[in-house]
């Protein structure tokens, strides 16, 4: 379904962003995903590769403007064009407001927020030009219902689903669709301290966290034909959390 087409994801090397790598590589896309360089990045290529498509990670650090335009740059030489833009690098620097410094305001804000405005500004002209493609933001249920000692996460995943809508509004007559995800709790290396912690598993009507793959899944469909028509929606992938706020 997505045969022919290049994916780019930030986030790719672990989580929820291997995950969608995996999701778009079995339909069929080329992958080019980036992140900071720590460890997992070369077992995505590896088991992106073994799916028979075009995989390459790239270094670049989402928060910095000028090393996501060199990046983009080189994506575009490498693989003549891209498609899908997902946004999932993400970052958490978990403290009560009371005892959260402006550095840690300021670091979550420049990855989450910040990755996304660099990213969306190379794709944006691309997807322009070719009257289509595919944003895909990875936000959370925190920007929607809020977490107490997340207030700088928080801010930043509420600031995407604005920034989301935006961008479909400038973008929808141009045939390119800009969504969000707010996944709920999902098990990764952001949530390893917690997963067992039964406090918030009672938080969750499913009374489980999700697996990668079932936030991955709904990206696959987002970037499918199917949601040709869908612009401008966050949806809650949360196992319930959402519906009982
Ligand atoms: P994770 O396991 O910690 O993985 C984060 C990924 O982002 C890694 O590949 C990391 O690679 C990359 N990354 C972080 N900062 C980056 C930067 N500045 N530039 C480029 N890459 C960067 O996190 P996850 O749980 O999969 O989360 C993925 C996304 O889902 C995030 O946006 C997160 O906020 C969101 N989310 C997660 C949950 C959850 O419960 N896990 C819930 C709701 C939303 P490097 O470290 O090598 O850079």
């Amino acid at each position: 379904m997505l045969n022919g087409k290049t994916a780019v994801v930030t986030g790719g090397s672990r989580g929820i962003g291997r995950a969608v790598c995996t999701a778009l590589a079995e339909n069929g896309a080329n992958i080019a995903f980036l992140s900071r360089g720590g460890a997992g990045a070369e077992q995505t290529e590896r088991e992106l590769e073994a799916l028979g498509v075009t995989a390459r990670g790239y270094v670049c650090d989402v928060a910095d403007y000028g090393q996501t335009e060199q990046v983009f740059k080189q994506i575009i030489a490498d693989f003549g064009s891209f498609d899908i833009l997902v946004n999932n690098a993400g970052i958490t620097d978990d403290k009560l407001l009371l005892s959260m410094k402006p550095d840690s305001f300021d670091k979550v804000l420049r990855t989450n927020l910040y990755g996304v405005y660099n990213t969306i500004k190379q794709a944006y002209p691309v997807f322009m030009k070719k009257r289509s493609g595919r944003i895909i933001n990875i936000s959370s249920v925190s920007g929607l219902i809020g977490n107490a000692g997340q207030a700088n996460y928080s801010a930043s995943k509420a600031a995407v689903i604005g920034f989301t809508k935006s961008v479909a509004r400038e973008l929808a007559s141009r045939g390119v669709t800009c969504n969000a995800i707010a996944p709920g709790f999902v098990e990764t290396d952001m949530t390893a301290d917690f997963t067992q912690n039964e406090a918030i598993i009672g938080q969750i009507p499913m009374k489980r966290f999700a697996k990668p793959e079932e936030i991955a899944a709904v990206c696959a469909f987002l970037a499918s034909d199917g949601a040709s028509y869908i612009t401008g929606s966050v949806i809650c992938a949360d196992g319930g959390m959402t519906c009982i706020s």
